[in-house]
């Protein structure tokens, strides 16, 4: 790739949403199996795709490479081959169904390369729950960290008491989120019960998830969001660069060769989010800001109680939009007051 334009000093995120196939068919999956049934790796998979990741992350420094998408990540042909070159200089964060050998990618990756190992435990993992936790273990005692997800749908609530005691027992972070999705007519995460709600959150243990059960999406459009100055979203398929994934700037194309990172945090463009990505850029945008405009600092450890006055939208700002976000099935009139955040 071509020098990377206003790419700022200092670790960045990139995360790169693999489009290719899934060995699992879970019922809930939003990406859809008619998709997943058609879809193939793009020239992610091929070494030249690989090299020009690796030559990206190179040129903007120290990474954290975020792997995801509606594809399983370890299906990619070259998955060890990427994540053992992208460990080299940068770091690791997989989110992944975990249904794959871990030995090789222990080989591959060495455990203080890797940043978070995201394991969903999904229906097709839990007819083997022996073999899912008996790989978890065996990385978790290798040093990896870790935390297993767990898709909280309505079905499938009974479940989570016996696998929280499971893996906390063992001192691994086990979390649940919200199903995104239809069922039986109704939207979630909009139309969890009262009754639904108040067997989750207790399992609930950061003020993101916390968000994502009781409030839906955020609202952050004109607020400034550090995405695409610090962060980016690489679609595999074709390469384009964006800020992130709710965004609609296209800021560069792997496949091409350029990137133009912003050279400030910017206003948000999207009209809705629903990843975790805004309250980190909040964070962030705070220490930028005391700092004078420059990372000179590591992110302040912020309470649950500072994060989520970070992360209150401005509502008087939506208002106007309140049309168009119900059309969305968005968490609009159940709007808890904003001091209601502690969880
Ligand atoms: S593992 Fe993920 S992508 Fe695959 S079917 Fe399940 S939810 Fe969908
Ligand atoms: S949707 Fe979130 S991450 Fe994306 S630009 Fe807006 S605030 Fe930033």
């Amino acid at each position: 790739m071509a020098a990377t334009e206003n790419a700022p000093a200092g670790p960045q995120r990139v995360s790169v949403v693999l489009t290719g196939p899934c060995n699992y068919r879970c019922f809930y999956c939003c990406v859809g199996h008619e998709r997943l049934r058609g879809a193939r790796f793009g020239r992610l998979a091929t070494p030249e795709g690989e090299r020009q990741l690796l030559q990206l992350l190179d040129g903007l420094g120290s990474c954290v490479l975020n792997l995801c998408g509606g594809g399983e990540v370890a299906l990619l042909p070259n998955f060890l081959s990427l994540c053992g070159g992208a460990a080299r200089n940068h770091r690791l964060e997989l989110i992944s169904n975990f249904s794959w050998d871990p030995t090789p990618f222990r080989r591959a990756v060495p455990a203080d390369r890797v940043d978070s190992l995201i394991l969903s435990l999904h229906p097709e993992a839990e007819s083997d729950l022996v073999g899912f936790q008996r790989r978890v273990l065996e990385l978790g005692e290798a040093g990896y960290p870790l935390q297993i997800i767990y898709v909280a749908h309505p079905t499938r609530l009974g479940a989570i008491p016996e696998y929280h005691g499971f893996f906390t027992r063992h001192s691994l972070l086990f979390r649940v989120i919200p199903f995104r999705g239809e069922f039986e007519g109704r939207h979630y995460p909009q139309a969890y019960t009262a009754e639904e709600l108040a067997r989750i959150l207790p399992y609930v243990v950061d003020f993101s998830t916390h968000y994502g059960f009781t409030r839906g999406a955020r609202l952050h459009w004109g607020r400034p969001c550090a995405a695409g100055h610090r962060s980016f979203l690489l679609f595999e398929e074709d390469g384009r660069i964006l800020r992130c994934q709710h965004s609609r700037t296209v800021l560069g194309n792997l496949y091409d060769g350029w990137l133009h990172a912003l050279d400030r945090p910017a206003p948000c463009d999207a009209l809705v989010c629903l990843c975790g990505q805004c309250q980190a850029e909040e964070a962030f945008l705070q220490a930028y800001y005391r700092c004078g405009g420059q990372l000179a600092a590591p992110l302040p450890e912020t309470s649950l109680r500072e994060y989520a006055a970070l992360c209150e939208p401005d509502w008087e700002f939506y208002e106007p939009y309140r049309e168009a976000l119900a059309a969305q099935h968005l968490h609009w009139g159940a709007r808890p007051s904003p001091r209601d955040t502690s969880s």
